[in-house]
């Protein structure tokens, strides 16, 4: 039996099969945009861990500041005895993200656990309860990142009740025939008919939905947002867990609306692959909370700090930002050109390197997530490991280190004209 094939079985055994995996070969190491199974087959990752990976796979620089950080103190819980790293990122985030405004910042270890956060400090902050999110919106696995993600099947199917007060108007999808309008139309309607804007404490957005199927928030609804917001007291929060960090050809997705949210999170590619994400926003907001309202065993785990702190330089030093322009340029052209004999591909979409692919059938014109999983089985067999995503399963996604080698990029845009092609 082969070592992939016996994991295999062994993990059927001994795991639970709610968590979906992708791949059934295993990984043995990695290095910037490249995975070694324990067969020795070599990936190009174009998934960064469910976009993670921005500074790419044990990156150097972030290796040697966890390496340092090691030789000190791996946990003291900052609630118990702060330590500096904490205090020296919240700057840097308060720093780097949009908003002109002081603010907060406070870690936690997830996504999913800063959005519950985000919700709590809403909420305090506003003395209101309602939340309204968007439909095809993904925020995560915990019970009220869950009520607000908006995709049933496999996120909330069997899961609930789930907290209350939790609303989803239309994300709207030229594509799909809806339109700002539409979902503006939506939300007046939840307020004459379900909800008091006065009770609202929050809208919540991903300015590019990820597991919704990049789909980019048209700027009219994300400045109409703001100016709703303003008009009925209520606090928007941007959910960047996926699209932060350099993605989208800025730091932030955010900043190409214009729009300042009032309350951002981050996760994942924050601390190149090491569990951490952040709460920042306005400090009178933030501040609402009370002492011992906010926090974790191991909220902002110093060896993930230590991790973010040189992520962040990285991104600097190595011009990531500029870099996800140029990778997202290039994967566009190529896209673009199969897309002139490819009847399947429906769009081409993104924001600077966040790019997906939709396909739909030739001649009805209905979401094809068939056609998605063969160009995904394709280029897995052929060494290139991809996402997908959509409420249909029918959006190809990337996902790739932005410090990918060019070689290693030309080589993975290879694989994926064959796979498109075959
Ligand atoms: N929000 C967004 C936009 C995400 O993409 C994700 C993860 N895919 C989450 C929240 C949840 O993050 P986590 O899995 O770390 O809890």
């Amino acid at each position: 039996m082969s070592l992939n094939t016996e994991w295999q079985s062994r993990k059927e055994q001994a795991t639970a099969h709610g968590v979906g995996v992708l791949t059934q070969v295993f990984a043995a190491r990695a290095e910037n945009a490249e995975i070694w199974d324990v067969e020795g087959k070599r990936y190009i990752d174009f998934a960064g861990g469910i976009g993670v990976l921005a500074t790419g796979h044990r990156h150097p620089r972030v290796m040697a500041a966890v390496a340092e950080q090691l030789q000190k103190f791996t946990h003291t819980c900052y609630q118990v005895m702060p330590y500096p790293g904490y205090v020296a990122l919240a700057e840097k985030l308060n720093e780097i993200t949009p908003g002109r405004d002081p603010k907060r910042t406070s870690l936690f270890s997830t996504g999913a656990e800063a959005i519950e956060n985000a919700v709590k400090i809403a909420r305090v902050a506003t003395a209101r309860s309602g939340i309204i999110a968007f439909s095809g919106a993904f925020h995560g696995r915990t019970m009220m990142a869950m009520a607000l993600t908006g995709k049933v099947a496999p996120y909330k199917a069997g899961f609930g009740p789930f907290p209350s007060e939790i609303y989803h108007a239309p994300f709207p999808i030229d594509l799909h025939g809806v339109s700002v309008e539409d979902a503006l139309r939506a939300i007046n309607t939840l307020f004459k008919a379900d909800i008091d804007p006065q009770r609202v404490a929050a809208i919540v957005i991903e300015p590019v939905q990820g597991e919704g199927g990049f789909y980019v928030t048209p700027p009219g609804l994300m400045r109409r947002l703001r100016e709703l917001c303003d008009e009925h007291g209520i606090l928007l929060i941007a959910d960047e867990i996926q699209s932060g960090f350099g993605r989208t050809g800025k730091l932030f997705a955010m900043e190409h609306y214009g729009v300042d949210p009032d309350i951002i999170v981050t996760a994942k590619s924050l601390a190149g692959g090491f569990p951490l994400s952040a709460v920042t926003g306005r400090a009178s907001v933030m501040d609402a909370a009370p002492a011992g309202g906010l926090g974790g065993t191991y909220a902002g785990s110093p060896v993930a700090i230590a991790a973010a702190l040189a992520v962040i330089e990285v991104i600097r030093d190595e011009r990531l930002v500029e870099r996800a322009v140029r990778l997202g340029d290039e994967l566009r052209a190529r896209l673009g050109r199969l897309q002139s004999e490819t009847p399947q591909i429906a769009e081409v979409r993104g924001l600077g390197a966040m790019i997906g692919v939709e396909f739909a059938d030739a001649k009805t014109h209905e979401p094809d997530p068939a056609f998605a999983k063969k160009v995904q089985a394709r280029a897995l067999e052929r060494g290139l490991l991809m996402l997908t995503c959509g409420i249909h399963f029918n959006v190809i996604r990337f996902l790739m280190p932005l410090t990918i080698p060019d070689g290693v990029f030309a080589e993975a845009l290879e694989i994926l004209e064959q796979s498109i092609k075959a």
